[in-house]
């Protein structure tokens, strides 16, 4: 039994020089997931797995720095790869805008799973519980649990969502810290590294993965500000990055 998450991107709203929106690679004993398709990470997921090795494929919203890969990555399932039925499980405003961006039914190359808040389905060796966040559009947060290892993924979310109900006991969170604390603002969808720690400390998560940093921010400065709320272990985003959990 195993399960690791991998870095294919971290920026936040644009990917800054060299780096990608938000994008991780989930693998289980039996299974490879794509968690959400941000920009860049098409490339960097090609580092470690073959797009036709893909189990699955889950995108938390269709705000184009976590799913502008999806209608980029049809292109090559079904003008190269010649590979159809690929399971992608998503908010049902992902599946109007990929076909919208393509121009065209994406059905052909997608077996599409609409997913909403509450759902909780199982994939290979995999059972993910989906829960809504509070953003602009629906955002979908994912707990991903493998035998007795859980790891959660936020996606994005403003600080009115109970994260730590939804994290409650996972060994690995892989949370939104768009902002330092110097950077918090009501009128921003989203919360900082220091709410983050807090509701990591609340849940009593494991381990701590802050992400979906701010471009011109850096990492290293979140980290020290969401460990300090958080109390815990919290590990340095870096693309490429493995953490088995
Ligand atoms: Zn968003």
């Amino acid at each position: 039994m195993s399960l690791s998450a991998t870095v294919l991107g971290f920026s936040g709203s644009y990917a800054e020089r060299g780096g990608a929106c938000s994008g991780y690679l989930v693998e289980s004993s039996e299974a490879r997931f794509w968690v959400d398709c941000g920009a860049g990470t098409l490339a960097n997921l090609q580092k470690h797995i073959d797009l036709t090795d893909l189990d699955a494929i889950f995108v938390s919203h269709h705000h184009p720095d976590h799913f502008s890969e999806l209608p980029i990555v049809y292109n090559a399932f079904k003008w190269y790869l010649d590979t159809t039925g690929v399971p992608v499980y998503a908010p049902a405003s992902v599946v109007d805008m990929a076909d919208m961006i393509t121009g065209n039914s994406t059905a052909d190359v997608f077996e599409w799973h609409v997913m909403t808040d509450g759902d909780r389905i199982e994939v290979a060796d995999a059972e993910i519980q989906f829960s809504r966040t509070e953003h602009t559009v629906e955002n979908l947060a994912m707990r991903i649990r493998v035998e007795d290892r859980t790891m959660v993924y936020t996606g994005d979310t403003g600080p009115g969502w109970d994260l730590a109900a939804f994290a409650l006991g996972a060994d690995f969170l892989v949370g939104e810290a768009t902002m330092l604390t110097s950077q918090e603002h009501p009128d921003i969808p989203h919360i900082s590294s220091r709410q983050l720690g807090e509701r990591a400390a609340e849940a009593g998560v494991g381990r701590l993965l802050p992400t979906h940093i701010m471009p011109g921010n850096d990492p290293a400065e979140h980290v020290s500000e969401a460990a300090a709320a958080f109390g815990g272990r919290t590990e340095l985003p870096a693309i490429g990055s493995r953490f088995e959990i």
